[in-house]
């Protein structure tokens, strides 16, 4: 009988969206799974990481990983998985860019532990304890995994082959992605497994959309109530469709909500927050820089909006001090 490609899904730093997007699948996972021989799957399976430490290099054929690198804990199993596995998948928006867990970028490790150990309202911490990689308890010694400095993207840690954006991606792009896999039907290496199109190519609402877009004001989406059928950026409100990757099935649109990057920059794009401001800067119809200004002004966290899903892998990549 044929040997089975081995297959590793693994959850870094997340908030586990994105293994609910596999189980999703519904009854195509039990075709994957008899295809397939699953080798680490924490969510649904009980391995256990030294079963992957005992494996061959390259053992694996696939491992599908999501989530962010924030730890010690999270680049080790990174490391393992990388070294064991023929082909890494970036899954999500987390892995492929470092996600919305990277707008703690726009911050900094002493901040956020000062908040979360010492000043928010509902902490109760008389001793001032904050977390230590290793402190003793009763004679013996406890460790935690160091919490890094910044939020990493997974190809800032190790090699990435291919890259499956979304927050979660939908069904159809991971079944297609897993099934290229099967088929040896993959494209280059570091390609995405998504669409090449920005959305507003594909968006239903691309025919509202005037040649030449004017605004004088710009708002968000909760300061208004949108026509469900208009182009967003026709209307006024802030849609980051322009700049963003197509493929996530158009899900925000039909909930009337505009689309906030998660499948990242288009194409040949880096940094997508400035492909928006550029696509922005055209449509606004204002005198002088004071008004843009002005304009500019009124958006609150303009930076959180427009690198939501995408800081570290952006020309920002963090907060100095
Ligand atoms: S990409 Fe979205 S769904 Fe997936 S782990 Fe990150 S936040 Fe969760
Ligand atoms: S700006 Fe938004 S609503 Fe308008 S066409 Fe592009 S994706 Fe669709």
């Amino acid at each position: 009988m044929a040997t089975k490609p081995k297959i590793a899904i693994c959850w870094l730093g997340g908030c586990g969206g994105c293994d609910e997007a596999v189980v999703d699948l519904n009854e195509a996972v039990l075709q994957v799974a008899d295809a397939v021989e699953f080798v680490l799957w924490p969510v649904a399976m009980d391995f256990k990481y030294h079963h992957v430490e005992g494996m061959k290099d390259k053992e694996i054929a696939l491992s599908i990983i999501n989530g962010h690198v924030r730890n010690c804990d999270h680049e080790e199993v990174a490391r393992l998985l990388r070294q064991k596995s023929q082909l890494i998948l970036a899954f999500g928006a987390c892995a492929c860019f470092g996600g919305t867990p990277g707008l703690a970028n726009f911050t900094t490790k002493e901040d956020i532990f000062n908040w979360v150990y010492r000043d928010a309202p509902t902490v109760v911490n008389p001793k001032g304890n904050y977390p230590q990689p290793k402190c003793k308890v009763d004679g013996k010694e406890l460790t935690l995994p160091e919490f890094y400095g910044q939020v990493y993207a997974l190809s800032q840690i190790i090699d990435v082959d291919y890259y499956l954006p979304g927050c979660p991606p939908p069904p159809d792009l991971i079944a297609s992605a897993v099934n290229a896999v099967l088929a040896g039907k993959l494209p280059p290496r570091g390609s995405t497994l998504a669409p090449h199109k920005a959305l507003c190519d594909t968006c239903e609402r691309n025919k509202t959309k005037p040649p030449r877009i004017a605004l004088k004001d710009i708002k968000r989406i909760h300061e208004v109530e949108a026509n469900p059928d208009t182009c967003f950026l026709a209307q006024g409100i802030l849609c980051l469709g322009p700049a963003t990757r197509s493929g996530c099935g158009d899900v925000c649109m039909k909930i009337n909500i505009p689309c906030r990057g998660c499948f990242g920059p288009v194409e040949g794009v880096k940094d997508a927050g400035s492909k928006f401001i550029s696509a922005l800067a055209s449509m606004l119809d204002v005198e002088d820089e004071r008004q843009v200004r002005e304009l500019v002004d009124k958006l609150d966290d303009l930076a959180g909006y427009l690198y939501r899903f995408s800081a570290p892998v952006s020309t920002l990549v963090r907060k100095r001090v």
